[in-house]
């Protein structure tokens, strides 16, 4: 492929141009012809057209691809690395994936919408994270258990073994490369499945990972449907520890699947409905109406950490509401391929329909909106605040994926607490106010895997080394991040060498 430094729309549709798609799936250290001839089509939001169409993989593919994980992780080869020789390669992992950084993001783009500069971004900030995770793993260590003088008692942590992926659409690669790193600095082999809608860049991956030196069957990747290959593989008994991030409804499959299969751990990282909490001290309004309608807009409101209830005291609504709903249109709607656009299209048209449907049903059940300047476009509905919205309404507790915000207002902190923690989710959450002692007093009440206090968790300020997270409710378990993101890779083993003299 040319290298080319692409710096504007028709640099990056010219670049889009030189693809060329490999859609089979990797097993083994190589891509491997799919055994079933039946496809599934790629299409992309930017044009509607047909990205490619790729091998609807299944048992048979998913069956091969563990097995060739199983082989190198029974061989205990991979595990048995010394660690540093392991973080060694996840870093060199970065560097190749940094390398093609610009392939990577523009297959991101073209699958689901999202804007170049985003996706560019989105990769730098994965391969980031990757570099963390090789500076961590080699601190994990386990320890010295006192006894008797003639034993020795060690707890160490050792891998789980074959790792099942199963990955969303909304940020490709880095919720990928959010599980892959882990799992494989921690000396587990790897199966991915990612989602049917943006399975690309995910393949190409693997592609690096063999570049960058992985040993083949260390990490697999088999494209197909939720229900025929994520089907196969969250079902596998040859499968130890499955991690999973997409919707809920799709965690309580996988958990059946688990369960009637051979009890797999599980990771599950699910649906969100963040509070962005605005406490009366909040300081200057514009700045914190750009804040709040960032929180909702960005990624097109496709994201599960999306801060979509606004809960406001009652005095600052009629203010701040409007304020917030004029700050929408600094988000420029354009061709995700253009490097300044940042609200690209939602990722299919299935999608926009969803996004539509419980608009329609929140105006249809009596609630008001404030209309944002843009209009929309056939690919995205335009943004749109509700307010004086009920905590029980539906759009103030299902997760709607799109530029949606539900407004509900309170007259005291623990009213405002009361209608944070009002839902089955628990992810993240934001308080804002000038009042630091006050800020964090609420923040560590409300239950969420992650809470910020005047900033949010996804686009403001650098991101924190080492920072984990595990959600609450309904938004799944499991750590992820930090040092507690690298254990949850592991199981805890006791070893005891009897010496008697
Ligand atoms: P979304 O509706 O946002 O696509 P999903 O939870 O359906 O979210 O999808 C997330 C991932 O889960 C995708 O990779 C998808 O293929 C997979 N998936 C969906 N249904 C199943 C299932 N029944 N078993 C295993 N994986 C599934």
């Amino acid at each position: 492929m040319k290298k080319i430094q692409p710096d504007s729309i028709q640099d990056w549709r010219a670049f889009a141009s030189t693809l060329v798609i490999d859609g089979r799936p990797f097993i083994g250290g190589r891509r491997n012809d799919a055994y079933s001839n039946h496809f599934f089509d790629v299409i992309s939001p930017v044009d509607s057209k047909v990205l490619a169409a790729l091998p609807r993989c299944g048992g048979v593919e998913i069956g091969a691809a563990v097995a060739a994980a199983r082989a190198v992780a029974d061989s205990g080869v991979w595990s048995g690395w010394p660690v540093s020789k392991r973080s060694d390669l996840i870093r060199k992992f970065a560097q190749t994936i940094d390398a093609n950084a610009h392939e990577l993001a523009v297959l991101d783009t073209l699958q689901m919408g999202m804007p170049i500069s985003s996706a560019l971004a989105d990769i730098a900030l994965a391969t980031q994270k990757l570099r963390e995770v090789a500076e961590d793993v080699v601190r994990l260590h386990g320890h010295f258990l006192p006894g008797s003088t003639d034993s020795l008692s060690i707890n160490m942590r050792t891998p789980q073994g074959v790792v099942a992926a199963i990955t969303p659409w909304n940020f490709p690669v880095f919720v990928a490369l959010g599980k892959i790193g882990p799992a494989l600095a921690t000396g587990n082999c790897l199966v991915l499945k990612p989602s049917e809608i943006a399975p690309l860049a995910c393949l190409r991956l693997a592609d690096l990972a063999a570049e960058a030196g992985i040993p083949p069957g260390v990490f697999n990747v088999v494209p197909g449907l939720g229900a025929e290959a994520g089907h196969a593989l969250a079902s596998s008994r040859q499968v130890d520890l499955l991690s999973f991030t997409g919707s809920t409804a799709t965690g309580r499959l996988l958990m059946h699947a688990a369960a009637d299969s051979n009890l797999k751990a599980l990771h599950l990282e699910l649906g969100g409905k963040s509070p962005q909490i605005v406490l009366d001290d909040c300081g200057d309004l514009e700045q914190l109406a750009q804040s709040l309608a960032d929180g909702f807009m960005f990624n097109s409101g496709q994201l599960c950490v999306a801060g979509s209830r606004l809960i406001i005291p009652k005095g600052l609504e009629s203010d701040l509401v409007p304020l917030i709903a004029r700050k929408t249109s600094s988000w420029r709607h354009g061709c995700p391929l253009d490097p300044s656009t940042t609200l690209g299209p939602l990722a299919t048209a299935q999608q926009v329909s969803n996004v539509k449907r419980l608009i329609d049903r929140a105006h249809a059940g009596g609630l008001s909106s404030l209309a944002t300047e843009f209009a929309g476009s056939p690919g995205l509905p335009a943004p749109i605040i509700f307010h004086d919205v009920p905590s029980d309404a539906e759009i103030a507790q299902e997760e709607v994926f799109g530029p949606v915000a539900a407004c509900m207002s309170f007259e005291s902190d623990a009213e405002a607490l009361a209608l944070a923690n009002g839902t089955r989710y628990g992810l993240v959450a934001t308080v804002w106010c000038s009042n630091p002692a006050r800020g964090w007093n609420l923040a560590q009440r409300v239950r969420a895997g992650a809470t910020t206090v005047n900033t949010t968790t996804r686009f403001q300020g650098a991101p924190v080394q080492g920072a984990a997270l595990e959600p609450f409710g309904e938004s799944g378990f499991g750590a992820e991040g930090g040092l507690a993101g690298l254990l949850a890779y592991t199981r805890a083993r006791h070893l005891k060498l009897n010496m008697p003299c």
